[in-house]
């Protein structure tokens, strides 16, 4: 395959966004002729090959929009590494729902610094799936994923050559 071209500034990203919406509706119907397991299998080879080439330390910028679900493992296991306890944790940074779940108490999330995680190397396993792209399923999670099509590199590059791959036509 020929080396494709990336691009991650996310101005540049959010430009290109809002002048797609409609190609995103048609593109979403083009994808819908396709089988699922095809489409996974591209969106998994055009993901691994995006994230190699794209630095999520040095962007951030999912982590000013997100809403991240914690387990109490992940709270146990952070506070471990910031040596605070259980509690010290939660009273810090987690909010709990009535159902009992934990989230992270703000967004953006208090441990972006500039535009890197400060916990990067124990951050939660939401933030490490975000944005999905190696799972299957990504037809049915297109419409949720395209909601950062303008703000996430990743996504925004994987859908462009996806686009390209299947010479989807641009309308
Ligand atoms: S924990 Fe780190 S990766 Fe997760 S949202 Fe916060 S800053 Fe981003
Ligand atoms: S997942 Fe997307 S928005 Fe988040 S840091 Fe990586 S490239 Fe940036």
């Amino acid at each position: 395959m020929t080396e494709q071209h990336h691009i991650s500034d996310l101005s540049v990203i959010a430009d290109h966004a809002r002048h797609k919406e409609e190609e995103t509706d048609s593109f979403y119907r083009f994808l819908l002729e396709h089988s699922e397991q095809e489409i996974d299998d591209k969106v998994h080879r055009l993901n691994a090959q995006v994230e190699a080439a794209i630095d999520c330390t040095t962007c951030g910028n999912c982590c000013r929009s997100l809403m991240i679900n914690v387990t109490s493992d992940e709270v146990i296991s952070l506070g471990e590494h910031l040596q605070l306890s259980y509690q010290e944790v939660k009273d810090r940074y987690i909010e709990e729902s009535l159902q009992g779940h934990f989230i992270m108490n703000t967004i953006p999330c208090s441990f972006l610094v500039e535009k890197k995680c400060s916990v990067y190397e124990h951050r939660f396993t939401e933030c490490r799936d975000f944005p999905h792209l190696h799972k299957p399923g990504f037809l049915a999670r297109f419409p949720g994923t395209m909601l950062h099509y303008g703000s996430c590199p990743i996504i925004f590059n994987v859908i462009e050559w996806l686009k390209r791959e299947l010479a989807f036509e641009r309308r």
